[in-house]
């Protein structure tokens, strides 16, 4: 059985060659044809361009000099731009969008070998919590089919969840790869603002947006990360702060490591079998050597009202490129420019992003600016200080990915707030640009739960060491989904 394999392992067979990568690439390929009616986690398969580079990984692994993510199968979120291949961003609007680039993720990941087999669903322009939004349908959560994924990265978390994939790479504007990590029971992290070049990667919020690894455990996301992260030149704001080797450091110790619990993450709202299961797992830490401390985040109350002007206003400029002239979907037969603007975004923006527009056209407008934006962002910055304060007693942050587990489609549907209330645990870390990581920590029901950690500016080695830790001690990240494409090659 190949299908329920690490990295690491699929790698070692894949170099002893017990199995190559077009065989390998062919069992995915074929668990998708199986799955995806169902599940709808793929916008798009390319089975030639997976054989072909499934081809091209075996012949180097046959000379010897692979790497750890040569011949293995992934997917990307289809906001990354990938060359000659449909970049649809969830949206009408970029529906036949053919990029003539690729992201530099894409690059990157291409470059170590690994295999694209296709890309995934999200909300529109990744505007979401339940990938509901998605112009191509919503993602079915592989655990309750009857359940959202969780968004916007719902279409990565489903397949890894599914084993449609071995990993995927998502982005996370305000959780979007914690969030639904945690409702699919897998492994999601979303490294430090500046970590993973944003080139090629569509934008919705430029100051939050950052891409990140998803995948079973955390040793996989490990790979997936050091091989997406760098400077790169043609991204202002990349760091060239070396990258750690993470895959090597997950055993660094955590004794004594200090994690702090946010008072104000674990109030009495919080969920009570929510925060039983939280307990059991932070009992774990405890038990490999790390010290729990009750901490304060005051301004965490701050986190929805501030992110949903910033993340709006900055998407309504992101989205004004979209204008029917450029790229992206022109309207039929338009009277004159003004129609054509107005006709060709009516038509191809889906409801929320419109919302969004508007939301935040109207927080920078002269005159409000002051009111809305310009207080938001002096927020923002007490909400930074807020998790400066608190890295100062303590080494990780521990909470909630989000409030329970997934919900029923179309329950959140008709009610924002109620949509927007999930993501009161993610939010604040990518406004004070922290790397940020879910794990599975057990389930609710039937439905997985997430416990999250969060880290000091690249701190991500010491998160994804603490998860792997913790992972050596459980198994609900090797848990299979009722819906999980099983057999053997
Ligand atoms: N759910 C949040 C939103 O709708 C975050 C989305 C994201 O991280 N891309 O904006």
């Amino acid at each position: 059985m190949m299908d329920m394999q690490s990295i690491k392992q699929l790698s070692d067979a894949l170099s002893k060659k017990q199995i190559s990568s077009v065989e390998l690439t062919r069992h995915f390929l074929s668990s998708i044809e199986t799955h995806n009616d169902q599940l709808k986690a793929f916008i798009s398969v390319d089975e030639d361009r997976a054989i072909a580079q499934a081809t091209q990984a075996d012949k180097t692994l046959s000379k010897g000099n692979a790497r750890a993510l040569t011949g293995i199968p992934i997917a990307h979120k289809d906001l990354f731009c990938t060359e000659g291949l449909a970049t649809t961003c969830g949206s009408k609007m970029l529906a036949n969008f053919v990029p003539p680039y690729d992201a530099t993720v894409v690059q990157k990941l291409d470059e170590v070998g690994a295999v694209t087999l296709g890309k995934t669903n999200l909300d529109e322009f990744a505007m979401g919590s339940s990938n509901e939004n998605s112009y191509f349908g919503a993602v079915r959560n592989p655990w309750d089919t009857n359940c959202v994924p969780g968004g916007s990265s719902g279409g990565s978390a489903a397949a890894v969840a599914a084993g449609l994939c071995v990993a995927a790479t998502g982005t996370d504007t305000g959780g979007s790869i914690r969030q639904p990590a945690a409702f699919c029971g897998i492994t999601g992290i979303k490294p430090t603002y500046g970590r993973v070049s944003r080139l090629g990667m569509i934008a919705y919020a430029s100051s939050l947006d950052q891409g990140g690894a998803m995948a079973r455990s955390a040793e996989d996301c490990a790979f997936l990360l050091e091989a997406m992260s760098g400077f790169d030149a043609a991204d202002s704001t990349s760091s060239d702060r070396a990258v750690e080797p993470y895959s090597e450091q997950l055993n660094h110790d955590i004794k004594g490591l200090r994690i702090g619990l946010p008072r104000q993450y674990f109030s009495a709202d919080l969920d009570a079998k929510v925060r039983e299961l939280l307990h059991n797992a932070l009992h774990e830490l405890e038990r490999l050597g790390a010290v729990l401390v009750d901490i304060e985040l005051k301004q965490a109350e701050l986190a929805i009202p501030v992110y949903y002007i910033i993340a709006p206003a900055e998407a309504s400029t992101n989205l004004s490129r979209y204008d029917g002239v450029r790229y992206g979907y022109r309207c039929e037969a338009p009277a004159d420019l003004h129609d054509l603007y107005t006709r060709s975004r009516s038509e191809a923006f889906g409801e929320e992003v419109k919302k969004r527009i508007l939301v935040g056209t109207y927080a920078l407008s002269s005159g409000y600016y002051d009111a809305y934006y310009g207080q938001a962002q002096k927020a923002r910055r007490l909400i930074a200080e807020d998790f400066q304060q608190a890295f100062k007693q303590v080494d990780l942050i521990a909470g909630p990915t989000a409030p329970g587990p997934a919900f029923a489609l179309g329950s959140k549907t008709s009610d924002p707030v109620a949509m927007y209330l999930e993501d009161i645990y993610t939010l604040a870390v990518n406004l004070a640009g922290l790397p940020g990581l879910s794990m599975p920590a057990g389930f609710y029901d039937h439905r997985p739960i997430g416990l999250q950690l969060i880290g000091n500016h690249f701190d991500e080695s010491r998160l994804l060491a603490a998860a792997h830790q913790y992972q050596t001690q459980t198994d609900w990240h090797t848990r299979k989904a009722p819906v999980f494409a099983g057999g053997a090659l």
